[in-house]
């Protein structure tokens, strides 16, 4: 039977395709679930946390690099 081959190239694609809310990781319907950032989401809601996670990482990330500056350019 082909059924497990099936399933195992199903769970492939799903990994391929990412089809899970980026915020609460629930198997989302590519064709209904909005499309933000190339990822897919339950609701407009959970795209909007998402992207606030995303500012809030990225603002901190920012701070940090303040805190501990890199040197750029440098030659050694
Ligand atoms: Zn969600």
């Amino acid at each position: 039977m082909l059924t497990g081959h099936l399933k195992l190239l199903k769970d492939y694609f799903d990994i391929m395709f990412e089809k899970h809310c980026q915020t609460c990781g629930i198997e989302v319907d590519k064709k209904t679930a909005p499309k933000r950032f190339g990822r897919y989401f339950c609701s407009e809601d959970h795209s909007q946390q998402y992207l606030k996670k995303k500012e809030e990482y990225e603002k901190r990330m920012e701070e940090e690099e303040k805190k501990h500056p890199r040197r750029r350019g440098g030659c050694c």
